[in-house]
């Protein structure tokens, strides 16, 4: 029996097969798992003492073998537009974010896969610092379930964007294990692939993996048009350039009627003209795409500088005359420093 001050394993990143394993490895039927995600994952109990429908022995058991993996909320920012930033503090010591956002009838949550980034991209408040370490899937679903825990019983979380802090798919094997509870509709989060999406720098094999493993959305920051831009902006074009980037994205098995969104941050006097919003358009011409226009949010780590409304009306009006779905997505939640890009949980 573990002692008071060693640490548990944390259910939450057994995968239902684990899960099942190590029930199996106790002489428990495998169906008890199913039971147990529900407890975790659709109705968030707090202690294993709650899960009724188990035999208290198990439950007792359960809570001898693992912590439920609760994350400490360090703070809640509420912001002027109605988005909640949660500050959470992992069981190490280190910080992630994650951001509640309402949209029209419902709310979306932005979650982290990452203490820091490693990418590095010259815009980005988050890669200012660099890479801590990897969340474990447990704790990106930790971020889920705790802020439907602290948003209450009447919030409608219907859609999660992995557009927080880090890069998705370079915590590939965690972000997976994720994805299935998140989308697991018999005992899981049971959100519908099509109400997750991805958001990457353009890792290109991992691009392709996304797309067989799972059956979420999937957004390229792609920022610019030429590879000299690109990688100057972004150092990760360096190893995979555009042709090789878009390349990946028609390999992507992208579910019948959806698209691909592609973001460009709109940086004054970088990439931010009539010239550059053809180039975009004939570069993303063979695939099936959407494009959300994101207006440089400004931070004390950078230099660049958001274009004036006029241009960012110009470079959406091009775009839109060349018959794409286009938006301008301006950033919610600026006035507590929970827009994209502006992210970075004290690290420095
Ligand atoms: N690492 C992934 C997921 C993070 S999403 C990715 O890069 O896609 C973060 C999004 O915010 C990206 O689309 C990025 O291009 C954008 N972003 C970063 N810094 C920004 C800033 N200062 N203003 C506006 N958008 C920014
Ligand atoms: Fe990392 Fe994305 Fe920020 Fe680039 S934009 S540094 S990949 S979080």
């Amino acid at each position: 029996m573990p002692n008071k001050t060693e640490v548990k394993p944390k259910i939450m990143d057994l995968s239902h097969g684990q899960l099942v394993q190590w029930l199996e490895n106790q002489g428990i039927r495998r169906y008890r798992a199913d039971q147990i995600f529900k407890w975790i994952y659709l109705r968030q109990a707090e202690d294993f003492g709650e899960m009724t429908d188990l035999r208290k022995d198990l439950r007792l058991k359960l809570a001898e073998s693992f912590d439920l993996g609760r994350l400490k909320v360090e703070k809640v920012a509420g912001s002027s537009d109605g988005s909640r930033k949660f500050l959470f503090r992992l069981a190490d010591g280190r910080h992630i974010e994650s951001v509640l956002i309402p949209e029209r009838d419902h709310f979306t949550l932005c979650v982290s896969t990452q203490v820091g980034c490693a990418m590095g991209c010259r815009f980005c408040l988050t890669g200012s610092t660099g890479l801590v370490r990897n969340l474990s899937a447990g704790e990106i679903l930790a971020q889920v379930r705790d802020s439907q825990v602290l948003a209450g019983p009447d919030m409608r979380l219907t859609n999660i964007v992995f557009m927080g802090m880090g890069e998705p798919l370079a915590n590939y094997v965690h972000l997976k294990q994720a994805l299935e509870i998140i989308t697991d509709s018999k005992s899981g989060m049971q959100f519908a692939g099509r109400r997750v999406t991805v958001s990457t720098s353009g890792l290109a094999p991992r691009i392709i993996d996304l797309g067989r493993d799972t059956r979420v959305n999937l957004a390229v920051s792609l920022n610019a048009v030429d590879d000299k831009t690109r990688s100057w902006l972004m150092p990760v074009n360096h190893k995979y350039p555009l042709a090789e980037l878009i390349n990946a994205c028609k390999q992507f098995d992208l579910p019948r009627g959806r698209k691909i969104t592609f973001e460009y941050i709109l940086i004054k006097d970088v990439n931010d003209s009539v010239d550059h919003a053809r180039r975009l358009a004939d570069l993303l011409r063979p695939l099936r795409a959407k494009i959300n226009l994101i207006p440089y949010n400004e931070h004390h780590a950078s230099d660049f500088k958001r274009p004036p409304q006029t241009t960012i009306d110009a470079f959406h009006a091009y775009l839109i005359k060349r018959h794409f779905t286009c938006i301008v997505r301006y950033s919610k939640g600026a006035d507590i420093s929970a827009a994209c890009g502006q992210l970075r949980a004290g690290l420095c």
